[in-house]
């Protein structure tokens, strides 16, 4: 069902009326985790104002350590939508558990699945039953064939609205945090007819390195950006220091505008 040799045309995928693919860029930015209403609604506000189509946001996150910052949960969610109410824009969120799944059906725009549930198969299999979109980051370190299958799965039992996300892999590398592959965008075009989009903020971890990978993404061919923008990075409860203030997403945007018209 991914394969592009039985679906040449590119597909577009809806996200509550924001169109990924073809044309269109998807804009997604916002803050690692919700921390806070008013934390939110300033990031969320300054970002559209820049240009930015979607919010993301974590309420639930997968950090490696038990005693970090888990996300706000449910309450988090609650707060997303709340910002969604006074912005109008779409949100994007992960989505770690299936007891979750019917909550983020109802009120989640874009359901993020992260690199480390990439190949959590069952999830994958209940995702299919969604009338959601789904954004699929790619594994830490998973292959292009197994990216592209887990996306199968979730067409498989049924929900064919699926958006890859590169988002770097793990090399031999630790200066960076990981290693953006700027040869999956054609690779995936080749192999499939998804929307692909490319978060090159947790690719390397360092938000001076945002900008240049923002680009060459999109120079490659992305059908847009996923960005972590706060509004205080220093003090953020979660990777500050790969998130851009919103004034430097705003120069972003901007040059990067530009460049998505001549490619
Ligand atoms: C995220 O986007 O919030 C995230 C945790 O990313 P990844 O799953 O790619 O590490
Ligand atoms: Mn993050």
């Amino acid at each position: 069902l991914v394969n592009r040799a039985f679906h040449p045309e590119d597909s577009i995928v809806n996200v509550s009326g924001v169109k990924v693919g073809g044309n269109s860029l998807a804009m997604i930015a916002g803050p690692c985790s919700v921390e806070s209403f008013e934390q939110v609604l300033e990031i969320a506000e300054s970002v559209k104002a820049s240009g930015a189509n979607m919010l993301r946001g974590g309420a639930f996150k997968p950090r490696t350590s038990p005693y970090s910052f888990q996300g706000l949960g449910l309450e988090g969610l609650d707060i997303l939508c709340a910002v969604k109410k006074e912005t109008g824009l779409p949100i994007v969120t992960e989505l770690m558990s299936p007891d979750y799944l019917d909550v983020f059906n109802e009120k989640v725009d874009l359901i993020q699945i992260g690199a480390r549930n990439m190949q959590n198969f069952d999830l994958l299999k209940q995702l299919g039953q969604l009338d959601r979109p789904i954004l699929l980051k790619r594994g830490l370190n998973a292959t292009y064939e197994e990216w592209v299958m887990s996306a199968e799965y979730i067409m498989a039992s049924g929900n064919e609205n699926v958006i890859l996300c590169e988002r770097g892999v793990r090399t031999f590398e630790s200066y960076t945090r990981n290693t953006l592959d700027l040869q999956s965008i054609p690779v995936v075009r080749k192999l499939t007819h998804l929307p692909i989009i490319v978060d090159p903020s947790h690719a390397g971890g360092k938000w001076w390195l945002v900008e240049s990978m923002a680009k060459a993404s999109i120079a490659a061919g992305a059908d847009g950006l996923m960005i972590e923008v706060h509004n205080n990075p220093e003090c953020a409860l979660c990777d500050g220091a790969q998130s851009l203030k919103p004034d430097k997403y705003g120069s972003m945007i901007q040059e990067i505008t530009q460049i998505a018209k001549v490619i």
